[in-house]
């Protein structure tokens, strides 16, 4: 970076300092160093879920080498991890443990759906036990299409999600913020169904309503 673009106007530098001397803001002289430092560290949590986890392994192996990106470390516990790569079928079973690990990790994280059943529900999306996307519980950064992606789909993920970090700002980013606490996601219960607990209010208005037979209706 030049001198000059760290030079911020309305800051007179004297002439005779200013090779030596720079006036810059956090945000302009951090962010990049920091978002750098960040982005080449991302931590994946080492689990998966089904067909989509074997094309993980294989991106991590050194035919692909993900050490070029300081993404070969996976992490056996959420505490030391900061992206959740949700690798396969995500059926209702095993959703509260899910949502439970994404609980444990540590601000930042992130978390990826990898493949068509992570992203939608995929060929199973109309199966009993499969919730149509790991998006109706938690908060996705990146979408991998494929059925299965490929390891370069997934490196490309990964790249796009180091894009996202870079754009982060130290100043605006939320684990930064006054008062923030970390974002807990409540764990579903899984009974005879899954249930998100921030849809209760609305399971009891519909269970509330009045029972209209066919009949009633005029059908
Ligand atoms: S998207 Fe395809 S490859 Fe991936 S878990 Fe689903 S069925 Fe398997």
């Amino acid at each position: 970076m030049e001198n000059n673009e760290l030079n911020l106007p309305g800051y007179e530098i004297p002439e005779d300092v200013k090779n030596v001397v720079a006036v810059t803001t956090l945000d302009r002289l951090l962010n990049p160093v920091y978002n750098w430092g960040r982005r080449s560290s991302v931590w994946p949590l080492m689990f998966g879920l089904a067909c989509c986890a074997i094309e993980m392994i294989a991106a991590q192996a050194s035919r692909y080498d993900l050490a070029r990106f300081g993404m070969e470390v996976m992490r056996p516990t959420p505490r030391q991890a900061d992206l959740m790569i949700v690798s396969g079928t995500v059926t209702k079973k095993m959703v509260p443990a899910i949502v439970r690990l994404y609980n444990q990790m540590p601000e930042p994280k992130y978390v990826m759906a990898m493949g068509a059943c992570a992203s939608s529900g995929g060929p199973f999306k109309e199966g009993y036990n499969v919730v149509a996307g790991i998006d109706k519980f938690l908060p996705v950064d990146v979408y991998v299409p494929g059925c299965p992606p490929t390891p370069q789909a997934l490196m490309n993920g990964l790249i796009m999600l180091q894009k996202k970090i870079d754009k982060e700002k130290i100043s605006q980013v939320r684990w930064y913020r006054k008062g923030h606490d970390s974002v807990e996601i409540p764990v579903p219960i899984l009974g005879p169904d899954l249930i998100d607990p921030r849809r209760i209010p609305d399971i009891k208005a519909a269970a509330a309503q009045p029972v209209t037979t066919p009949a009633q209706a005029g059908g």
